[in-house]
């Protein structure tokens, strides 16, 4: 199931973002993925988007498999500030 399959950006949604919650690009500027409320850890700055799996959850879906996105993916529009989540003096994600 595909979140974007109802309206007419769908076809130029490639399957690179068909686990992100909305089109990247679309949140605040600057932020990403890895600094959203909805992101979850999975490895090497990779995670799950939680919202991704409400929305599926919502259109019907019993139990959605999301698929780890990159935490540098551009910051969609249900884009929430993780108050906690920091980075270290090289730039990398310290998990709050
Ligand atoms: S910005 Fe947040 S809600 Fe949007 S795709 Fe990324 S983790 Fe999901």
């Amino acid at each position: 199931m595909n979140l974007f399959s109802n309206t007419i950006a769908s076809v130029s949604h490639t399957a690179k973002y068909e686990y992100t919650a909305h089109f990247p690009g679309t949140g605040p500027a600057g932020q990403s993925c890895s600094s959203c409320l909805m992101f979850k850890d999975v490895k090497e700055g990779t995670g799950t988007c939680k919202k991704w799996v409400q929305l599926m959850r919502s259109q019907g879906l019993k139990k959605p498999k999301a698929k780890a996105i990159s935490g540098k993916t551009s910051s969609c529009r249900y884009y929430e500030k993780n108050e906690n989540y920091k980075v270290s003096k090289l730039g990398v994600p310290i998990n709050g």
